[in-house]
């Protein structure tokens, strides 16, 4: 239904609401019209001729009545059908007073005829006002009551009837007139009605977005403020509990035990940063999938056997059934990187809320769509129905916002819930409390031919010493600690500056072998020290000095930003040891002889 059929339907159904409101009043007027035309008339008219008419009345005030009565506003087409019936019945109505008075006006009494004349002429004016949202019926009506009269008064002539018929057509024209114009207001009234009921409701449902919108914002600042205060908690603890260690002169082993926590509580919170990127692209629509061959049969074994640590501490049996992959083989076209992702949320979560027995990965393809379904079931606590639609919002987590047992965000399974959508397919749940759930990843993932072709072309590992002279700006004395004892490490030799105006000066004199830059810094960001670089080395024909971002804004449009501004390379802090090092080792490896350097071109933005 377009827009004009939708506001002409809602249109009839205000419309024969209307009528329908005053249908009864205007029945029972008419009523009483009748029984005082009868009383005027009574012993004046043969009884026979007056009870026929009073009889006919009746009959057509009950019908009136009636239909009144069995009136439920329904569909379209029934209110259409309802009102054409009631107009007919109406018309009817008028016909039996405009003939019966026509017939019955006594030809001798003048006084009487304009009496009953007189009725009629009230009858019509009352019925102007009743019928005014139906101009149809309203014309039809005044016409089947006055025309008979009129036409019966002209007939008569004479002076009286001339002048009556005469009055009864002004009358009708004047009624017809201010009519029209009264039914022109009530429909444009009735359209402003459902203006203002369209406002309203717009105005409700803007209202109850905001509401939504506020509840999830608070929601992702309770969340996050619990979520981030926990490792960092960790972080903070551990770390004086380190700086006693080494003052105590512990041993080596726990020194390297205390930092392995501490890493793993960074690593936690970069978790939680990802999944809030992720879900800040699905917000806005900006995810996008890859489409390559892949070996879904591989990457289901490698999820489990990551996940199989965790389910083998809490003694749960960890099955992968492959089999109904079928015939076409378990190479796909797809997205792996974020197939993985969704279910290495799902086993997380399966061996999180499984205390004993078994978690199960099972894949299938169906041979008749072709579509590709990987079911994770568990035999863990389950999640009771009235909950299992809600786990897929933002957030959300059974146990509550105060009831963090389990950690975690809420934000799993909407992102993987999004992910599955994003790649045509779905994500959905069933469970039952204490006795285990099952969440059904579904997808197109067409069938391909295994690529024979090494996509990956065996990296070798870079170098353990690197050689040249790297200039960091960086602002931040932390980061610059750690990116310095990393490059010395890497034998490099290091200089530090505070931020792009230094940066751009020490590069003039100092001419460096690479540099790593931050992108937003005091006095000159990156972006514009880059910038001033570049210009300096294209006004003097120099050689180009190899710039590599490091900054913690991690969308694409910010590697964007960074190879526009003219930086050659993009590193995401937080990043590992190997990541940078791979990637200097494209810059900073001796050339040989025919001007090739020996090191690898990595593919490691992250
Ligand atoms: P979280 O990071 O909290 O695990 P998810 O979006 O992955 O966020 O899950 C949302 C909630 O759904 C969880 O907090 C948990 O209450 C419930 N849930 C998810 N998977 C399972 C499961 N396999 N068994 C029981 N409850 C689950």
């Amino acid at each position: 239904m377009d827009a004009s059929d939708e506001t002409s339907s809602r249109l009839l159904a205000v419309q024969v609401e209307l009528l329908h409101e005053r249908g009864r009043a205007s029945a029972w007027m008419s009523l009483s019209a009748t029984l005082l035309v009868f009383a005027l008339l009574w012993s004046r008219m043969p009884n026979a001729l007056l009870f026929g008419w009073l009889g006919l009345r009746l009959l057509l005030v009950a019908l009136r009545l009636w239909m009144l009565a069995r009136f439920e506003p329904e569909a379209a087409s029934s209110l259409a059908h309802w009102r054409a019936a009631y107009t007919s019945l109406l018309v009817l109505d008028g016909l039996s007073w405009g003939l019966g008075i026509a017939v019955m006006a006594p030809l001798d009494d003048p006084v009487i005829t304009m009496l009953l004349l007189a009725a009629l002429v009230a009858v019509v004016a009352v019925a102007g006002t009743m019928m005014a949202p139906h101009l149809p019926l309203a014309t039809a009506y005044g016409m089947a009551v006055l025309l008979p009269p009129a036409a019966a008064q002209l007939w008569r002539g004479g002076v009286v009837g001339t002048y009556a018929g005469a009055v009864l057509l002004v009358f009708l024209l004047l009624h017809l007139a201010t009519t029209r114009i009264a039914a022109r207001q009530v429909s444009e009234l009735l359209r402003l009605r459902l203006l203002l009921e369209d406002e309203a409701q717009a105005h409700a449902r803007a209202l109850t977005l905001a509401e939504r919108h506020s509840a999830v914002k608070s929601q992702f600042l309770a969340t996050m403020s619990h979520e981030m205060r926990t490792p960092l908690h960790g972080m903070l603890g551990l770390a004086r509990h380190l700086r006693e260690q080494a003052l105590a002169g512990a041993s080596a082993q726990r020194t390297a035990s205390t930092v392995g926590l501490i890493e793993r509580s960074g690593a936690q919170l970069l978790g939680l940063i990802n999944d809030v990127l992720d879900f800040a692209k699905i917000e806005a629509g900006r995810m996008r999938l890859a489409d390559e061959p892949f070996d879904l049969e591989e990457l289901i074994e490698d999820v489990a056997a990551l996940g199989g640590g965790g389910a083998r501490d809490k003694g749960l049996a960890l099955e992968v059934e492959t089999d109904g992959l079928g015939v076409t083989g378990t190479w796909m076209r797809g997205d792996a990187a974020r197939v993985r992702q969704v279910l290495q949320n799902l086993l997380g979560n399966a061996i999180k809320f499984t205390e004993s027995g078994r978690v199960r990965i099972k894949a299938v393809r169906h041979a008749a769509t072709g579509r590709v379904r990987i079911d994770v079931e568990d035999s863990g606590v389950g999640i009771a129905a009235a909950r299992l639609e809600h786990i897929f919002e933002a957030f959300y987590q059974v146990e509550g916002e105060f009831d963090r047992r389990h950690g975690g965000t809420g934000l799993g399974l909407t992102i993987a819930r999004e992910l599955a959508r994003a790649m045509g397919g779905d994500l959905r749940a069933r469970s039952r409390i204490g006795v285990g759930s099952v969440f059904s990843f579904e997808a197109p993932l067409p069938p391909a031919l295994p690529d024979t072709q090494p996509q990956e072309v065996p990296v070798p590992p870079a170098p353990r010493r690197l050689v040249g002279r790297v200039l960091v700006a960086e602002d931040n004395p932390v980061n610059a600690l750690v990116v310095e004892a990393m490059l010395r490490q890497f034998g490099l030799e290091v200089e530090l500056v505070e931020n792009g105006a230094q940066a751009v000066d020490r590069w003039q004199h100092g001419r460096p072998d690479l540099l790593l830059m931050d992108c937003q810094m005091p006095e000159l960001d990156g972006f514009a020290a880059t910038g001033a670089i570049r210009a300096r080395e294209e006004e003097l024909g120099l050689p180009r000095v190899p710039i590599v971002a490091l900054t913690a804004n991690a969308f694409e449009s910010d590697r964007e930003r960074c190879l526009e501004a003219g930086m050659d390379e993009y590193l995401a802090k937080p990043f590992r040891e190997e990541e940078l090092r791979s990637l200097l080792a494209c810059y900073l490896l001796p050339i040989d002889a025919d001007g090739i350097r020996k090191g690898v071109r990595p593919d490691i933005i992250v």
